[in-house]
């Protein structure tokens, strides 16, 4: 068997598409466009790419964005001082803390300053309270992008046995509790690095998810034939080259379908903070 690939990259730029549109019609509708403010502390490589390529997408749809750049040696007063500013500011709608922050912040202080109506990426702790409590207002963008993923490639999950690797709270733990809402129904275990007998659990499952963060753990021989693959992490390898937590080219050969790294679930993540910035831009603008 080869799997179907699950094309991240595609399906993320038609549903920035669509963003686009409502976009335009909530910028008639009410005299500004959706804001996104991103917040960078230091000079992180990689969260420099990651935040460029939040506010590329914002722009391509017709988002406002604003990057606001602090030195690496910020204090925490300095930090909290600027998020109090874009909490008060009604052109910004959402609020995207770039992680991680350098290790002399807090970061909980920190997502815990984000006020809960501008808190699109779904980490602070009313966003998640209210996911746990089956009320949900902002999905965690890479797990919901994972949701959106299966449900436009038409792959069930109601009652399927659904198998998470990794239990981080912007992953793993709100892919469980996301995949358990009423109406979505699929039976989850979640996994960790304390998780006896890993692989005679991912083999029970119908649809895998890895976030983990460890390059080709997941090899052939944990895929039940036929399992849906859902590869959520990014390695940078020593060549540079980006390597998911799955063995791509071995399990795609047991697997019915499954994501590329790069151009699977990290489109989809930026797709979703999109979607959850247009959804705190009516909710503002509901009050
Ligand atoms: P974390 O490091 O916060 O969490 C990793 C999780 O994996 C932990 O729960 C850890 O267990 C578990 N784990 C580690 N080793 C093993 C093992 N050998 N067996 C089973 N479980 C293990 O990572 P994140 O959740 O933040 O990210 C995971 C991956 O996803 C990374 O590669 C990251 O780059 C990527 N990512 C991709 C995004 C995207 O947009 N596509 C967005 C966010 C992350 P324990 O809790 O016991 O330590």
């Amino acid at each position: 068997m080869t799997a179907k690939l699950l094309d991240g990259k595609f399906l993320a730029q038609t549903l920035q598409g669509e963003l686009a549109l409502q976009a335009q019609q909530f910028q008639q509708e009410r005299g500004l466009p959706p804001g996104l403010a991103a917040v960078l502390v230091g000079e992180n490589p990689a969260s420099q790419v990651y935040v460029r390529n939040k506010q590329k997408a914002c722009e391509k749809s017709g988002f406002s964005s604003w990057l606001h750049q602090l030195p690496e040696n910020s204090s925490q007063a300095d930090l909290l001082g600027l998020i109090s500013q874009l909490n008060h500011d009604p052109k910004v709608h959402g609020i995207l803390v770039q992680l991680p922050l350098p290790k002399h912040l807090d970061t909980n202080l920190v997502l815990d300053a984000v006020a809960p109506g501008k808190d699109v990426d779904g980490f602070g702790p009313e966003s998640l309270g209210l996911l746990a409590s089956g009320r949900p207002r902002f999905l965690p963008c890479t797990p919901h992008g994972v949701l959106i993923l299966l449900q436009r490639n038409y792959i069930p999950v109601a009652g399927k046995h659904v198998v998470v690797l990794g239990r981080s709270t912007i992953v793993g733990k709100p892919m469980g509790l996301i995949l358990l809402q009423q109406g979505l129904d699929a039976t989850v275990t979640t996994c960790h690095s304390r998780t006896e007998n890993l692989a005679s659990l991912t083999r029970q499952a119908d649809i895998l998810v890895a976030a983990i963060g460890k390059a080709r753990f997941v090899t052939a021989g944990m895929v039940r034939p036929g399992a849906v693959v859902i590869d959520v992490g990014i390695n940078r390898q020593e060549d540079g080259k980006l390597a998911g937590d799955v063995d791509f080219e071995e399990v795609k050969k047991v697997a019915s379908a499954i994501t590329p790294v790069p151009g699977g679930i990290g489109p989809m993540t930026i797709a979703m903070l999109l979607h959850n910035t247009l959804q705190a831009a009516r909710l503002a603008l509901s009050r």
